[in-house]
């Protein structure tokens, strides 16, 4: 098969290699759409430590079953699937709580450490273990389900808040999660969501997908605007899918004494906190990793047509069209990009005009 392997950090390559052999418990699925994460992105220089070549990354996809292991039951040849990027081992006393994002044994696909190497999805195949594979209603494309597992992040940092809904959410950045994330809360009544970012296209984006109130910070002091829209009083809840120190200290000042903040971005390693105010005014910050069984929920909400995921593509590529077109994206070289879809069978000639 051809995957796009990555053979030293910053040196990707499509390479001709056996399809992998599949376990008892796992299945084979032919990718049909591979959905490009910003981690991959970020992760390639080596700077994360999580992708250690030789690697072949890629966690978000959909794709059909080819063949299925011995021990697998509930899935059969045909059938079109999606799958989490966890593989969790079911008997950690994390994975026994229900807590499966924090196994103790914890693997994910398409990323390598120092411990494991577990190959991904920029690959005409996969090896899939049963236990972390989504079924497809016949309403839902496989362009959005290759997008489920980064909706389904956005969603769990969501459920680590505590619900208040007529309360005041504050949301900084405006990328995919960002996006995605907005779509969400407006989907669970969320009445007061303000999201703050400096990309004027995105925050009107932003606004069209139901936000209450758009701040632009290069503009206007988010935390100004904060209080004034809460008359003073401070929000609730602040969710950060940007990952920078300013939105940080924003996301700290913004809040009103008590409330919670969840973060999942994490673009800059390390912070500084004011931690006067953090004490003073009791605030808890939440991380959020991963998902935790929130693509049930997703699956649903795409079935119904409740959820849009066209804004975020910004273009459709063949897979040998892809090393060149990740380092470019990496080098910033193509602006105001969300979305980057791998479809390994080939764009179509209709399809390819929508590349840059
Ligand atoms: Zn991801
Ligand atoms: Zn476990």
């Amino acid at each position: 098969m051809k995957a796009m392997m990555m053979k030293e950090y910053m040196k990707l390559e499509i390479v001709d290699i056996p399809i992998p052999e599949i376990r008892e418990n796992e299945v084979l699925v032919k990718i049909k759409v591979a959905s490009v994460c910003g981690s991959d992105i970020h992760g390639m220089n080596g700077n994360s430590k999580r992708r250690q070549p030789p690697i072949i990354m890629g966690h978000e996809a959909s794709g059909v079953i080819e063949e299925v292991g011995k021990d697998v039951a509930g899935f059969a040849v045909g059938d079109r699937v999606t799958f989490d990027s966890t593989v969790y081992c079911g008997e950690c006393g994390y994975c026994k709580s229900q807590q499966i994002n924090l196994c103790d044994h914890r693997m994910v696909l398409g990323a390598s450490t120092g411990e494991y190497r577990r190959h991904g999805a920029y690959a005409e195949y996969i090896s899939i273990p049963a236990h972390i594979l989504y079924k497809l209603d016949d309403a839902i494309s496989f362009e959005d389900a290759a997008m489920v597992e980064p909706m389904s992040v956005a969603l769990h940092a969501i459920h680590l808040l505590p619900p208040v809904k007529d309360g005041c959410l504050v949301l900084f950045g405006t990328g995919t999660i960002a996006l995605f994330a907005v779509q969400l809360l407006k989907l669970q009544d969320f009445n007061n969501v303000v999201v703050v970012g400096r990309n004027h296209k995105n925050l009107q984006l932003a606004k069209e997908l139901g936000a209450d109130l758009i701040v632009d910070s290069t503009q206007e002091d988010p935390t100004t605007a904060v209080m004034n829209y809460t008359k003073q009083v401070g929000a609730d809840l602040a969710y950060d899918a940007a990952g920078a120190q300013s939105t940080f200290d924003s996301a700290i000042h913004c809040l009103r004494k008590g409330g919670h903040f969840v973060t999942i971005a994490n673009l800059t390693p390390e912070f500084t906190i004011d931690m006067l105010s953090l004490i003073t005014r009791q605030l808890t910050i939440h991380g959020s990793c991963a998902s935790n069984g929130e693509n049930e929920e997703i699956l649903t909400w795409l079935k119904e047509g409740k959820i849009r995921t066209d804004y975020v593509i910004s273009a459709k590529i063949s897979l040998e069209e892809a090393p060149e077109y990740l380092l470019r994206i990496h080098h910033k070289e193509i602006p105001e990009f969300q979305k980057l879809l791998i479809l390994p069978e080939g764009t179509g000639p209709e399809k390819s005009e929508q590349s840059f």
